[in-house]
């Protein structure tokens, strides 16, 4: 496995919220994370990307165990996070944002390939890059934060809700492109709240559900498991 959750916990205060998850990611695997709000999705993301300790448990990325690396590391390492809300920087370029997602690196001849791949991915970007991220639309916004994280060239990708807020055209549009960045090499979990898309594009995913995780399966399996299309298609 490229990167192994095991038996992890995080609490805020003394409140725990995750109560010991187990998840794996192969390299390569698009992996999808579902859950209802509040089942501590984007806690789990924050674990992982160093931005929470750990009370329990461990996590493991290609063989190391990173459960006390700092954040900044781990991007070093090659774990990126697009985080939700996005978190862009509003009053910088959508060129210089992008430049940010990179600012770890040193292969100059690198950034710019990738710099080129990214606008490749997203045209709009390419044709915005001059306009100060802030005035970008929700969906643009979108698009830029997933490129910054691209730009430090990551082995493992963390999307965070990538469709919040976005027009159904959109989010199939933002999908395909997720899809596309895994074909092109990266290994990608992404947590989502709009299960239908996210099944349908995973290879595998978890269902979590107040800190635990309840189901694992291929996307396939779990499109047509009885509890989760209850609970989470909107299909009895
Ligand atoms: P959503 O889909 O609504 O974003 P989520 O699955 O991402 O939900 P989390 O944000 O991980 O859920 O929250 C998990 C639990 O931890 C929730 O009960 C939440 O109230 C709690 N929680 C999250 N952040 C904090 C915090 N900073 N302080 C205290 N409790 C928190």
């Amino acid at each position: 496995m490229l990167l192994e959750l095991e038996d992890v916990r995080v609490a805020y205060g003394r409140i725990e919220a995750l109560h010991g998850i187990s998840i794996g990611i192969d390299q390569g695997e698009v992996v999808a994370l579902i859950g209802a709000n509040g089942a501590g999705k984007t806690t789990t993301m924050r674990a992982i990307s160093g931005l929470l300790n750990l009370t329990g448990g461990r996590i493991r990325f290609n063989g190391e165990d990173i459960s006390k690396l700092r954040a900044d590391l781990r991007v070093v390492r090659g774990l990126c996070q697009s985080p939700e809300g996005r978190g862009i920087f509003p009053g910088m370029t959508v060129a210089e944002n992008l430049d940010m997602g990179a600012y770890t690196r040193r292969d100059r001849q690198g950034v710019a390939d990738d710099l080129k791949r990214v606008y490749g991915l997203f045209p709009r970007l390419e044709e915005r890059s001059k306009q100060s991220a802030g005035t970008l639309s929700g969906g643009e916004q979108q698009m830029c934060a997933i490129g910054r994280a691209l730009m430090a060239r990551p082995k493992v990708l963390l999307l965070d809700e990538p469709s919040m807020g976005l027009a159904p055209m959109l989010i199939q549009q933002i999908f395909n492109i997720i899809t596309e960045i895994s074909q092109q090499g990266t290994t990608i979990l992404v947590v989502e709240q709009n299960a239908q898309q996210a099944l349908s594009r995973a290879h595998r995913a978890y269902v979590l559900e107040t800190g635990r995780i309840v189901k694992e399966g291929t996307g396939a399996e779990l499109l047509v498991d009885p509890a989760v299309k209850e609970a989470y298609l909107g299909v009895a």
